[in-house]
């Protein structure tokens, strides 16, 4: 009988891990970095350059599975190193909780993913490499550019065709998160059916994919869902902002702004960048990107211009500042000292760093105080609100349910005669 466990995200939010097993073969979704759950490493107490994976396990913060990780990523503890021909790996997309382990495990393990994460995760090395030849490059993506370990290969899988492999039958299906490619799977062995939700929400632009979903996985033996905000009580959490409305929020502050645009977003936000930049054309404006953003996007098949702060291109922004959006990080945020900024000026948040509540946050503030420049909130997050995940539930009507990726599990409480499990690290689960 099929076999589910989790190896990640039990108990917190992120670094997912699912395993079935069946007849000896193994598909595990997800490979997510650990966050640290017992705070042994913490920056700046990292693991030592190298040996990460090493460390982690030592620590008890990596998953202990044999053959799934290379022979030099696990010397030294212990854990039997190699593939064994018989595991496979899906990722379900390319934020690092869910595919930060993935350059140590071994090459004999396909690793599959969307096509879209294979080109994000693509677009983000070369911000890496392009760091590596540019000392002023910063990383300061909000999390971290290149994965540890060797770059992974992986397989772009397309989607709704299903792949056999030993008595698995995998198909992946497109979901909606805030980032391209997030995707769900069901895992079909002899007997039963799992599915997975990966990251996943309904107040996205792609409610539809959503639904496709969950009409594939009615019925399942059963559900892994992702329940990051259940027990997070505020109101973006609870009531998250539509997509539609962010941009509506976004092009009404272009449309009432008569000087120079500021804006923080998140990189990976491939759509929102793409809707963001359309708008803010139709409004007469030019995207200036920071040197690393406009890496990314390029390196993605987004050809994007560069904000440089040259005195050439401050004095063109000073004079038509209303012809200008410009992308900040907390770094350039000194540079407004030269930009012609005022009340006829905005800064939007747009989830991006800095977070208001962060030392860099709080230190914006105050340089928008002094140039006394309005500050303006348009976003909205990538995941489903309590009430949402409740419905997702409701119409897979698994006969298990099991939720992941969450500090507070038992706050998921389907209708019967869904059986709702609150999982345990490692702990191995029958099926059927
Ligand atoms: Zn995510």
């Amino acid at each position: 009988m099929a076999k589910v466990s989790f190896w990640g995200g039990v108990g917190i939010t992120g670094s997912s891990k699912v395993l079935v097993e069946d007849e000896g073969w193994r598909v595990l979704c997800d490979i997510g970095l650990d966050r640290p759950h017992s705070d042994l490493y913490h920056h700046p107490v990292d693991p030592r350059p190298g040996k990460e994976l090493a460390d982690r396990l030592r620590a008890g913060e990596a998953p202990w599975l044999p053959h799934l990780f290379s022979e030099d990523a696990v010397a030294g503890t212990g854990l039997a190193g190699g593939g064994d021909g018989r595991t496979a790996v899906f990722i379900t997309h390319a934020h690092v909780d869910h595919i930060g382990l993935a350059g140590w495990v071994d090459p004999v393990v396909p690793l599959y993913a969307a096509p879209e994460t294979k080109a994000i995760r693509e677009a983000l090395s070369a911000v890496g490499r392009a760091a590596q030849q540019d000392p002023t490059f910063e990383l300061i993506f909000a999390e971290k550019v290149m994965l540890e370990g060797k770059t992974p290969t992986i397989i772009p899988m397309a989607a709704d065709q299903p792949l056999s492999f030993g008595p698995f039958t995998v198909t992946r299906y497109p979901v909606d998160h805030d980032v391209p490619g997030a995707s769900g799977y069901i895992i079909e062995t002899r007997h039963q059916r799992v599915a997975f939700t990966g990251d996943i929400r309904l107040h996205g632009r792609h409610k539809d994919w959503v639904e496709v979903f969950c009409e594939h996985a009615r019925g399942v033996d059963a559900l892994i869902i992702e329940g990051t905000t259940l027990g997070v009580h505020t109101r973006e959490a609870e009531y998250p902002v539509m997509e539609e409305q962010v941009d509506k929020s976004f092009a009404d502050i272009m449309r009432h702004t008569k000087g120079l645009a500021l804006i923080t977003l998140r990189p990976r936000n491939i759509e929102r960048i793409e809707s963001f930049t359309q708008i803010a054309r139709s409004f007469g404006r030019t995207v200036l990107w920071s040197k690393e953003f406009a890496t990314f996007l390029s390196a993605y098949g987004i050809p994007s211009a560069v904000m440089e702060y040259s005195p050439d291109q401050l004095a063109r922004i000073a004079a038509a500042p209303s012809h200008y959006l410009i992308q900040m990080w907390p770094r350039d945020i000194p540079w407004m000292t030269d930009l012609p900024l005022g009340p006829d000026s905005v800064f939007i948040q747009a989830d991006g760093d800095p977070r208001l509540s962060s030392p860099a946050g709080r230190s914006l503030q105050h340089w928008l105080a002094k140039y006394r420049v309005p500050l303006r909130t348009a976003g909205s997050r990538g995941h489903a609100s309590p009430e949402a995940l409740h419905q997702i539930v409701g119409r897979i009507q698994p006969k298990v349910v099991y939720p992941l990726h969450t500090h507070a599990p038992e706050l998921l409480l389907p209708e019967p005669p869904v059986v709702r499990v609150v999982p345990q690290y490692g702990k191995r689960y029958a099926m059927g």
